[in-house]
């Protein structure tokens, strides 16, 4: 009998602030009971603003971290987050072939604070290798648009479709960075009407919240949760996450997530 603690593997960036990447990932996977293995994605240079700079780690570094945690963890979902080259992403699709579980990813584009977190050639190989193949993406509004070449004011059910076209299983488009006193998020997946989930505005901005879903859900499909649950759960979870935000900086708030 095995007593060792499932984990969920993320793929993340560093933000020293604490915010966002790697930071948000562990607590929100830890605040699920489970355990969270992270292999660093990318060392960057931020504040509660904005992002100024992003360095790749060596993904051969990271495959070597990732063979000994396969080895010797029971990983029963991953999460990827912010992706610093095109290697990288054929990492994660090879990761994702091994192991066979349920894949979360947050494609991070563009930081909240504006600067661009993705070159044409790592948005494609999002776009074509990635998306594909995981069990869940959660853009925001943004990101849908991007991800599928679309306008700024494209309507979004059309980008869910074309992102389910794509291949991917089920698509959770967050609604925070678009107009409107609530906020709309949309879970879609082939063959069953869009499940719409609307959220009270809450006056501030904060800086995480879409690593800090993303890990949430992907902490409950690890915990054995189906989707729906999953999304429904991470989506409380965290809402209640930014209803305690707090302030590190003089920017944005990050997630009170413990
Ligand atoms: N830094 C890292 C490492 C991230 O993963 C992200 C977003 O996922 C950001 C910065 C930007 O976060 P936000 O857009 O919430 O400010």
């Amino acid at each position: 009998m095995s007593f060792r603690r499932p984990c969920v593997l993320s793929l993340s960036g560093h933000d020293p602030l604490g915010g966002a990447g790697v930071h948000a990932d562990i607590e929100a996977i830890s605040s699920q009971g489970l355990h969270p293995l992270t292999v660093i994605t990318a060392l960057t240079v931020q504040d509660s603003r904005n992002v100024s700079r992003v360095e790749a780690v060596d993904p051969g570094l990271m495959s070597e971290q990732l063979q000994r945690l396969e080895a010797d963890c029971d990983i029963r979902a991953i999460k990827i987050g912010l992706l610093g080259n095109p290697a990288q992403v054929a990492l994660a699709v090879d990761l994702i072939a091994r192991l066979r579980v349920p894949a979360v990813l947050d494609p991070v584009l563009r930081a909240g604070g504006g600067r661009e977190l993705a070159g044409t050639s790592l948005e494609t190989a999002i776009r074509e290798q990635l998306v594909p193949n995981v069990r869940l993406v959660t853009p925001n509004a943004a990101e849908a648009r991007r991800l599928v070449g679309q306008a700024p004011d494209a309507d979004l059910d059309a980008c869910a479709q074309a992102l389910l076209a794509a291949g991917c299983a089920n698509v959770l488009i967050t609604g925070g960075d678009e107009p409107g006193a609530q906020v709309l998020n949309t879970w879609y997946r082939a063959g069953a009407a869009p499940c719409r989930y609307v959220w009270p505005r809450l006056p501030e901005t904060f800086h995480g919240a879409g690593c800090t879903l993303a890990s949430a859900i992907a902490a409950r499909l690890a915990a054995g949760d189906d989707m729906a649950a999953a999304i429904q759960t991470g989506q409380s979870w965290t809402q209640s996450a930014l209803e305690r935000a707090i302030a590190v900086g003089r920017g944005r708030r990050i997630p009170g997530r413990h």
